[in-house]
């Protein structure tokens, strides 16, 4: 699994970007992140792989910690 989750990070959009764009104080300041995200290539992978980890910070697959929260909600109770 390490050298696949390497594989996808190296691939994305946001590489070489200002790392605190992803890491924004609240949800209404995610846009500039939610922008690059829209366009990464490896954009399903990455938020597969912050839902899996339960990450807890930061916009992952294009989606703030609350969204992620909110997916994993939604998931469980269609499981
Ligand atoms: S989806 Fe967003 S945070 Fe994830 S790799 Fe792509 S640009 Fe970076």
């Amino acid at each position: 699994m390490a050298a696949k989750e390497l594989k996808w990070r190296e691939l994305g959009a946001c590489r070489g970007l200002e790392p605190s764009i992803f890491y924004p104080d609240d949800d209404d300041d995610a846009l500039d992140a939610k922008a690059v995200c829209a366009d990464c290539s490896v954009r399903v992978a990455c938020l597969e792989f912050a839902l899996q980890v339960r990450e807890k910070q930061g916009v992952w697959g294009g989606a703030t910690e609350r969204e992620r929260r909110r997916l994993i909600r939604q998931r469980r109770r269609t499981a």
